[in-house]
C-alpha cells in the first residue's frame, strides 16, 4: 500500500503540520497559493523554506481563485503567475499543481499543462488509485467531519459511482474520518493502492483535531506502508 498526503492553502499553521508529519516521518505535499483572495493568511518566504525539502510544495494559483468560469487570459494569469511566484520565493522549479477547491474542466485542465505543471490534484475523493490521467489525480478522503450528507453527496457528484462505490460505502459506515482511514488500512490493497489523505491545517485548527490528527499520523506510521509524494507518485508511474 501506498500512502500519500496532501495539504492545501498554505496557512502559515502549516509549519505546525509540518512538525507533526515529520515525527512519525511522514512524506507530504503541500499545495500553496501566492496570495489567498478568500482573506486567509499564507505562510511567507522564510516559513516556505522552512518546509521546502522536507516536503513537495505545489502551486495552487495567484489568489487561490476557482479555475472555471474565468477567461482564458485570466486563467493562465492565475496558474503561471502561481507557479512562477513560488520558484521565485524557493529558487526552484515548482512542477506540482493543485485546483482551488477542486475546480477543473478539460480546458482549466489543458492550461495547468501549458503552463509546464507536471500534475494536477482535484477533490474526487473514494478513490485508491491514480487513474490514467496525471492532470486529474484523485484523493481518497478528507480529513474533516463531513456528515453523512455531504458524503453522498460528494459521492454524486463526481461519477465513476461503480468503481467509487466500496471506499464510499466504506466511509459511510465509518463513525469517523479516523475511523474511515483505520478500515482502508485494514484492506487488503495490495501494493498498488494508494489512500491519499488531504486536508487544510487551518480547518485542524478551527475543528480542534490536532490531537486526531496526531493519532491518524500515528496510525499510518504503525502500518508501514511506502510513502510517496504526489511528484514522487507521478514521476514513477507517469514514467514516459
Ligand atoms: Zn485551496
Amino acid at each position: 500500500m501506498i500512502f500519500v498526503t496532501s495539504w492545501d492553502d498554505g496557512h502559515p499553521l502549516d509549519e505546525r503540520l509540518g512538525d507533526l508529519l515529520d515525527r512519525f516521518g511522514l512524506k507530504a505535499s503541500l499545495f500553496v497559493p501566492v496570495r489567498n483572495s478568500e482573506g486567509r493568511p499564507v505562510m511567507a518566504t522564510d516559513a516556505l523554506r522552512r518546509l521546502d525539502g522536507r516536503f513537495e510544495i505545489g502551486s495552487h494559483t495567484l489568489d487561490h481563485v476557482p479555475l472555471i468560469g474565468l477567461t482564458r487570459e485570466e486563467c493562465l494569469h492565475q496558474v503561471v503567475e502561481g507557479k512562477v511566484g513560488l520558484e521565485q520565493q524557493l529558487g526552484h522549479a515548482v512542477p506540482g499543481f493543485c485546483y482551488p477547491r477542486g475546480k477543473w474542466n478539460e480546458s482549466v485542465r489543458d492550461m495547468v499543462r501549458e503552463a509546464g505543471c507536471s500534475y494536477g490534484r482535484t477533490v474526487e475523493n473514494f478513490r485508491l488509485d491514480i487513474g490514467a490521467d496525471r492532470f486529474s489525480q484523485p484523493v481518497t478522503m478528507q480529513v474533516y467531519p463531513h456528515n453523512k450528507q455531504v458524503l453522498v453527496r460528494n459521492y454524486m457528484r463526481q461519477g465513476r459511482l461503480i468503481s467509487r462505490f466500496r471506499v464510499f460505502s466504506a466511509g459511510l459506515w465509518s463513525k469517523d474520518w479516523l475511523d474511515f482511514a483505520s478500515r482502508l488500512f485494514d484492506a487488503d490493497l495490495g501494493e498498488t493502492g494508494v489512500v491519499h489523505v488531504w486536508g487544510h491545517s487551518w480547518e485542524i485548527e478551527e475543528q480542534g483535531l490536532w490531537h486526531k490528527l496526531e493519532d491518524l499520523f500515528a496510525m499510518v506510521a504503525s502500518r508501514q506502508p511506502r510513502f510517496c509524494t504526489i511528484g514522487e507518485l507521478i514521476t514513477d508511474v507517469f514514467k514516459s
